[in-house]
């Protein structure tokens, strides 16, 4: 019940009070809903993320969820640099999506968002003008939407590990708890590591238990009043796609003839060929002798894992481990220390090989030697409808073991604090969130002292 009292002037000069009462019978409105929205430019494809919480309860940890996800059609935006303009046109689609989803009334406030990630980081390399032209072609079709653009960019590899760990340390409400009637920090102890692996770069970021010893791989934070001390590394070429290349660039040095690779990590029975071009443009693939990029390679697989590990360990210089801190080509890195998720083609690849149910380090690589030991007919037959990526699971399976043990530094002892996750509370995992989260000072860096009042 609403009280209202009402003063009236009469015409003799007296007021009246009046007080009327308003029995109110809907009073509890949903609270609105806001948006942001957030391309991801990665270097085999694009995908597009909306995102939408509450109004009321903005400045909470874990009250974001995904809306809607888009893949593009195509590739990767670093693919056009002969024709920027298709990089724009390629994101239409999507954007179209997003706007069908987006109540028209929240358009204008709704901020959206380019990131572009390895794909792109390796164009500018290479041609920086090029990769300027697919930015400006990108931010043209995006700056003519209705939503609120407020640029696109390409994202430094530490920043994207340290947005992957903020995205799921956020999911996992492991950065401000509500326990006992009041906001408490959860304990460091707590804090979650990312492993994300896309096409072209890999990122590991997590709080050591030690100091962090270079600053170039440290990323400090202050959220909800909390100091965060971050190591964070991207290992530019070490992503799923390039490295399959440099694999195959390296096996071809000592092919003969020079257009057949018989290659230990695809199963016996497996053929494809595929033009030389393809190694050629690589930017991660560095040849000795120059290769004809009109010439078609043929690849045989003779299913040998073990052949294919020593392969694997020939893209990696393990020896400044023996110096201490150190991941592999005099790349610092502190003990990996406490739980990680690991997501993107991690998760794919040990999803699709059954291997995310925190098996011991022994079966899994087990499982996957196995696995690339079945002839490719028993496999192909196997798996209807999943052709696409098919062929390449055992070398990535390889592949990501002997980043993360031999790499990293996991242990048997240390292999189950990963989990293989694709998505925490129904929001898929990666650098996009928490890159929203982070420009739009939707994490405050103090706890505000009114929370618990306003909340509860
Ligand atoms: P990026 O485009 O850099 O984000 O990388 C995406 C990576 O995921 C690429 O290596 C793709 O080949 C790979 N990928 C995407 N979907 C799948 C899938 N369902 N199974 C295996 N690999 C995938």
């Amino acid at each position: 019940i609403f009280m209202v009292l009402l003063g009236v002037a009469t015409a003799s000069g007296l007021t009246v009070l009046v007080l009327i009462l308003i029995e109110a019978t809907t009073v509890l409105l949903p609270a609105e809903t806001k948006f942001g929205v957030v391309f991801d430019a990665g270097s085999s494809h694009t995908s597009l993320f909306v995102y939408q919480w509450p109004a009321d309860k903005e400045k909470d940890t874990g009250v974001v969820s995904q809306a809607l996800a888009c893949q593009a059609e195509g590739p990767g935006i670093s693919s056009y640099a002969s024709d920027p303009a298709r990089a724009g046109e390629s994101l239409r689609g999507c954007l179209e999506e997003a706007l069908a989803l987006v109540p028209e009334a929240r358009q204008r406030e709704t901020p959206m968002f380019l990131g572009a990630t390895a794909g792109m980081r390796l164009l500018r390399q290479k041609n920086s003008s090029q990769a300027r032209d697919i930015l400006e072609a990108v931010s043209q079709v995006l700056g003519q939407s209705p939503l609120d653009f407020w640029g696109a960019e390409v994202l430094a590899g530490q920043d994207e590990g340290a947005f992957g760990w903020i995205t799921v340390n956020y999911l996992l409400g492991r950065l401000i708890q509500y326990s006992s009637g009041q906001w408490t920090q959860p304990a460091q102890g707590t804090l979650v590591g990312a492993l994300d692996m896309g096409g072209a770069s890999t990122q590991i970021c997590f709080v050591p238990r030690g100091p962090i010893l270079d600053q170039s791989s440290q990323a400090t934070f202050h959220l909800y009043g909390a100091n965060y001390s971050v190591y964070t590394h991207s290992h530019l070429c070490f992503g799923r796609d390039q490295v399959l290349l440099r694999l195959l660039a390296l096996l071809l040095q000592v092919s003969s003839p020079a257009t057949l690779v018989r290659h230990p990590c695809y199963h016996s029975g497996y053929q494809t060929t595929l033009p030389l071009a393809t190694l050629s443009e690589s930017p991660c693939v560095h040849t000795a002798a120059p290769l004809d990029p009109t010439q078609n390679l043929t690849v045989e697989g003779t299913g040998n894992p073990g052949a294919c590990v020593a392969a694997i360990h020939g893209l990696f210089n393990f020896s400044c481990q023996d110096q201490g801190d150190c991941a592999f080509n005099g790349v610092y890195q502190p003990p990996v220390q406490g739980q990680f998720y690991a997501f993107s083609n991690f998760y794919y690849t040990f999803h699709f090989l059954n291997l995310t149910s925190r098996q011991p380090l022994g079966t899994v690589n087990a499982s996957v030697w196995d696995f690339c030991q079945r002839p490719w007919r028993l496999v192909e037959a196997s798996y209807p409808g999943q052709e696409r990526w098919l062929p390449d699971y055992c070398v990535s399976g390889l592949y990501i073991l002997t980043l993360l043990r031999d790499g990293y530094g996991f242990r048997e002892e240390t292999w189950p604090s990963i989990e293989f996750q694709k998505q925490a509370s129904g929001t898929d995992i990666g650098w996009t969130l928490g890159y929203m989260l982070n420009l739009t000072g939707m994490i405050p860096a103090e706890a505000p002292a009114e929370w618990r009042a306003q909340n509860y």
